[in-house]
C-alpha cells in the first residue's frame, strides 16, 4: 500500500494541522469541511502554520511554497474523497456527528480508501460498522501542535487488518511522526493512559494539602529528570479541561476531595481568568 492522496475531514484545531503536516511531507492533500466559508477560515490559518514550521523546524520558503501547492479544498464530500488513499477524520468529538459522517463517507468513498479517526476519547470499534469497511479502519491520534509534539498513536480495533495497520504506521513515519503501534483498543491510547493518572494524583496531593504545587512539580522533575512537573503540564493542557474532567468525576462519586478540587479550580482559577499558558497565568505566570 502506497499512499499519495490524503483527505482530511474537518479543518478545526487538529484537522488543519494534520493537513499542513501531510502537505509539508509531499502528500497531495484535500481538506474537507461542511462549507466553503469554514474552509476559507482554514486557508487563512495556514500562514500561521508556515511561521511555526519556520520557527520550530527551520523550514525553508521553498518547502513552504511546495506545501501550499499540495493543499486543496473541497466542501463536496464525494469530490473530496474521490482519489483518496487515506482519509483522516478530525470532525467534532461527538459520537452522533461522527456516525453520521462515516455513514455518508461510506457511500461515496472508493473501495481503496482507508479511514483513520483522530478521536481523542472515542474508540474506533464504536464507529467500525458505519464505515462499511471495518478492516480498513483504525484510529490515528495526534497531539496538539503536531509538528513539535509529533506522536502518531496508531491503534487497531479488533477488525482492523494487519496490512492496513502496518501501512498507516509507515505513513505516520512518512509525515514525520514518531509512529507508535497500539495493538489493542485502549481509551486514552498510551499518552493519556499515563498522563491522566499522573495529573490526578498531583491534584489530589495538592487539594489534600499534602504538599504545595511547586514542591510537587519539583519532586517529579528532580526525581525523574522530566523538564516539567504535573502542574506545569496542566497549565499547557488548560485549567478548563482539568475542571471538566474532574467535575464529571466529582458529580459521579461525590468524593469530598474531588468536590473541593472542582470548587477551587472554579473560584480560584476559572473565575479569575487563570486558564493556563494561553491566558498568561494558571498555576504559574507566563
Ligand atoms: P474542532 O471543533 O476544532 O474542529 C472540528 C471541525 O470539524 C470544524 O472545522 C467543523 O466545521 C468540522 N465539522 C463539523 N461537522 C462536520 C461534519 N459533519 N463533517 C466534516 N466536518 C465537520 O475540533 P478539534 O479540536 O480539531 O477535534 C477534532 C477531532 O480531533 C476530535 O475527534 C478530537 O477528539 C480530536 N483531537 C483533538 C485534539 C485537540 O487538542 N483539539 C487533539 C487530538 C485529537
Amino acid at each position: 500500500m502506497n499512499f499519495k492522496n490524503v483527505t482530511i475531514a474537518g479543518s478545526g484545531v487538529l484537522g488543519y494541522q494534520i493537513a499542513f503536516q501531510c502537505a509539508f511531507h509531499g502528500f497531495n492533500v484535500t481538506v474537507y469541511d461542511i462549507n466553503d466559508e469554514v474552509l476559507e477560515k482554514a486557508k487563512a490559518k495556514f500562514d500561521g502554520m508556515a511561521d511555526n514550521f519556520k520557527r520550530d523546524l527551520n523550514a525553508t520558503q521553498d518547502q513552504l511554497d511546495a506545501t501550499l501547492k499540495n493543499l486543496h479544498y473541497n466542501s463536496d464530500l464525494a469530490e473530496a474523497v474521490k482519489d483518496a488513499d487515506l482519509l483522516i477524520e478530525a470532525v467534532p468529538e461527538n459520537p452522533d456527528i461522527k456516525i453520521e459522517f462515516y455513514q455518508k463517507l461510506a457511500k461515496v468513498s472508493p473501495e481503496k480508501t482507508i479511514f483513520a479517526s483522530n478521536s481523542s476519547t472515542l474508540l474506533p470499534s464504536q464507529f467500525a460498522e458505519y464505515t462499511g469497511r471495518p478492516e480498513k479502519f483504525l484510529a490515528f491520534h495526534f497531539a496538539n501542535e503536531i509538528w513539535k509534539h509529533n506522536t502518531g498513536e496508531v491503534m487497531k480495533h479488533p477488525g482492523t487488518s494487519q496490512e492496513v495497520f502496518d501501512a498507516v504506521l509507515q505513513f505516520a513515519k512518512d509525515i514525520g511522526m514518531v509512529a507508535l503501534p497500539i495493538y489493542k483498543e485502549q481509551p486514552g491510547y498510551i499518552v493519556n493512559s499515563l498522563l491522566v493518572p499522573l495529573l490526578s494524583a498531583a491534584m489530589e496531593l495538592w487539594i489534600k494539602e499534602v504538599a504545595d504545587i511547586e514542591t510537587i512539580d519539583k519532586t517529579w522533575m528532580v526525581a525523574t529528570g522530566a523538564p516539567t512537573g504535573p502542574f506545569g503540564i496542566l497549565d499547557v493542557v488548560g485549567i478548563t479541561t482539568a475542571y471538566n474532567i474532574n467535575k464529571m468525576e466529582a458529580e459521579a462519586t461525590q468524593d469530598p476531595d474531588k468536590l473541593k478540587l472542582v470548587e477551587t479550580l472554579q473560584s480560584e482559577f476559572i473565575d479569575k481568568g487563570k486558564l493556563g499558558v494561553l491566558s498568561g497565568e494558571g498555576f504559574y505566570k507566563y
